[in-house]
């Protein structure tokens, strides 16, 4: 099985989530968010066809990453080989992030068993368009203030969006670090 890139795997991001992580970029996007940051990997015949395998390799390979966040594009328009990856990650101890055009809403309305069964390899989702007239600096890993961070295990949990704590994820980081120092 392919999978359509539009880039390397990206190492050592602290911008896609928190902690260290390893970015991987899907091609492939038809939301047409006004002021898209990535118009290059709209194109859904665009970018590169890759072999799973290789990915796989390449994420079994990775060092100092805590986690990996799926971005494009668009990873919603490839489910079943994101779901793969996103499996094999939380395998290799790491946690998943994705970013989506969807809302969490419309995914779960869709009843598609591929998208289904990658939210539940999700820790967590950045959902809805990017809006550039809700812009703002402030939102961390998010574009625009319509966007969610969702908890996704809770969320599927309790059948609704059960909104990521990021404050209390980063204080337990922070708690760990004075641990270690
Ligand atoms: S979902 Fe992301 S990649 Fe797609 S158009 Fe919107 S900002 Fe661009």
């Amino acid at each position: 099985m392919k999978i359509r890139l539009a880039a390397d795997l990206q190492t050592d991001s602290i911008v896609d989530g928190l902690g260290i992580r390893t970015v991987i970029w899907t091609q492939g996007c038809s939301h047409n968010c006004p002021s898209c940051h990535n118009p290059g990997t709209h194109d859904f015949n665009g970018g590169e066809l890759v072999e799973l395998e290789d990915v796989i390799e390449e994420l079994e390979n990775l060092s100092g990453q805590d986690g990996v966040t799926f971005s494009g594009g668009d990873p919603m328009f490839q489910p079943k080989q994101c779901s793969i990856l996103a499996h094999k990650v939380h395998e290799l101890g790491m946690n998943v992030w994705v970013y989506t055009g969807f809302t969490y809403e419309e995914l779960i309305e869709k009843g598609n068993k591929d998208i289904l069964e990658f939210l539940s390899n999700i820790d967590v989702l950045i959902d809805g368009k990017f809006e550039l007239s809700k812009k703002s600096l402030d939102c961390e890993f998010r574009g625009s203030t319509n966007q969610r961070l969702i908890d996704i295990p809770k969320s599927l949990e309790n059948h609704r969006v059960v909104l990521f704590d990021l404050n209390k994820k980063m204080n337990k980081k922070e708690k760990k670090e004075t641990i270690f120092i």
